[in-house]
């Protein structure tokens, strides 16, 4: 299978329902030889094509970088994220995942998703225990939330032979194999297994309404719930939540559009003043945010979220910044 053949079809296989991907925040990669294609940043996994959507990268110096001790990096998440920019072979327009690094220290063909499923356990204090029960019979690993770039790849990297599958606290999932069939297998059987489990048959549902030009009227059987409790927004529970929506959300009673997310208390509606592509992933990741929440309420677990030094760490990125740019025009 041609190196792009194959890329396409496990980006099809990600992006296959909202409910491993939302707001098209995944990312997949396929190596040959010294080459790695990675989906470029921005782009939603089902936009990966074979004229669009992916960037070329020449790969092993960023896995020497990430097999190298920290303390020689001076800069560490600068240097790697200039390192792998450098490293983009032919067309420049675009930039490669956020997540390159852990792409270039895996296997050949690299599935990272976030998984609603996954994240009900991810997002608790009590769900690596149970993730732990879940999958007794398998090697897995559960990483800490470690911000997406530099230290997130270095933590991957340290895992050396890493196990087919790792977890990712408040962030997702991520399944590595040879080649297309194994990882697509993979993933597949977490995702079942998970399903199982947990008893999820939960998807993405909600309606977007055209109002007017780039205004959309968002109706959910959820939607109860950010009405019910308007604290909920001000906490981060997945690196996605901080990109696509972070603080740009507001409470009125008066209908005003005031930033992108507007909740009219008076009357129960919720507006959301953006472009399509952007709309959608604002009510995508609000959906699987509400399952994660109803979930664990319902379970009376100990949510965990996000410290807010990430949080502010994740938006000063260059890389999200050009991301949330290039979702909010395209
Ligand atoms: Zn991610």
């Amino acid at each position: 299978m041609e190196a792009i053949q194959a890329l396409i079809k496990i980006s099809q296989a990600a992006a296959i329902a909202p409910a491993l991907t939302q707001g098209g925040g995944g990312n997949t990669s396929y190596k040959n030889g010294n080459e790695m294609l990675i989906k470029a940043s921005g782009f939603r996994l089902d936009e990966v094509s074979a004229t669009a959507g992916f960037v070329k990268v020449n790969y092993p110096p960023v896995v020497d970088c990430l097999r190298k001790d920290t303390n020689q990096l001076p800069l560490p998440d600068a240097d790697l994220k200039q390192l792998v920019n450098d490293q983009i072979i032919g067309d420049k327009t675009f930039l490669p995942s956020m997540e390159t690094g852990f792409h270039a220290v895996l296997n050949t063909c690299v599935i990272h998703t976030h998984p609603i499923v996954a994240n009900l356990l991810l997002c608790s204090a009590e769900g690596e225990h149970q993730l732990k029960n879940i999958f007794n019979d398998e090697a897995i690993a559960i990483l800490p939330f470690l911000n997406p770039g530099y230290y997130l790849s270095k933590a991957i990297a340290d895992l050396g032979q890493a196990p087919a599958i790792i977890f990712l606290k408040n962030h997702g999932l991520i399944v590595h194999g040879e080649t297309v069939e194994a990882s697509i297998a993979t993933q597949n059987a977490v995702i079942e297994k998970l399903n199982t489990a947990l008893d999820f048959k939960g998807d993405i549902q909600f309606e977007l309404k055209e109002k007017k030009a780039q205004v959309f009227e968002l109706k959910a059987t959820w939607l109860d719930l950010y009405f019910s409790q308007p604290s909920l927004l001000s906490k981060t529970y997945f690196p996605d939540q901080a990109v696509v929506i972070g603080q740009q959300f507001n409470y009125s009673n008066s209908g005003v559009l005031k930033t992108k997310l507007n909740f009219n208390t008076s009357n129960g509606t919720c507006l959301i003043n953006a472009p399509y592509k952007t709309a959608l992933a604002i009510a995508e990741n609000l959906s699987a945010l509400a399952q994660i929440m109803l979930y664990n309420q319902a379970q009376d677990n100990t949510q965990t979220t996000v410290p807010d030094q990430d949080v502010a760490y994740i938006l000063g990125m260059d890389m999200e910044k050009y991301r949330q740019a290039f979702l909010g025009i395209k």
